[in-house]
């Protein structure tokens, strides 16, 4: 782990930009007004995570519909990063047991060759390992939303 002070806003671009890149026609969407949140993240894993988040949300969706990464201040400490998309959605009971080491459920998938289940898994200990927390709800009407904390960084002016 590299943890520094980083800008959120480099690192969701650059997850962004890769899966633009190997999802050139899917619409993505990015919601986040407060550009210059300052994050303590080792920023090559977080933008694994949200590549991996967005991946998924890709993957579970029809490819006419958007996926949204956003981004909020929950409080002076934490901020909340959210992937979503309108796909098939993950039920109550596997909300839990999607971050499971190859836990692949029921989901069908178009790419099904690349279900290893590791995804999410990786992704929680990825986060875990940053003092933060990442976990599954509902998208209204339909779909999936993953979030996670990371804590804002103290930007230290002697440095
Ligand atoms: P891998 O990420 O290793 O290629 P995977 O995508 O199947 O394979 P995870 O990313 O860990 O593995 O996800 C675990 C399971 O959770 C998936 O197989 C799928 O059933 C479900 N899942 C994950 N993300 C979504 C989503 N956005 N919408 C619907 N189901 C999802
Ligand atoms: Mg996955």
């Amino acid at each position: 782990l590299n943890i520094s002070v980083e800008i959120l806003d480099d690192i969701v671009q650059e997850a962004v930009k890769h899966t633009k890149r190997t999802h050139p026609k899917r619409n993505i969407i990015v919601d986040m007004y407060d550009e210059i949140i300052p994050v303590m993240a080792d920023a090559n894993l977080i933008v694994q995570v949200i590549v991996n988040l967005m991946d998924n949300a890709v993957k579970y969706s029809d490819e006419d519909s958007d996926v949204t990464v956003s981004v909020r201040r929950e409080n002076a400490h934490t901020v909340v990063i959210s992937v979503s998309d309108h796909g098939t959605g993950i039920s109550d009971e596997e909300k839990e047991k999607v971050f499971d080491m190859f836990y692949t459920g029921g989901s069908r998938s178009s790419d099904s060759r690349r279900s290893l289940g590791l995804g999410l898994a990786l992704c929680r200990s990825i986060i875990t390992s940053h003092g933060g927390t990442i976990s599954v709800s509902d998208n209204i009407p339909n779909g999936t939303v993953v979030s996670f904390t990371l804590p804002i960084g103290e930007v230290d002016l002697n440095e």
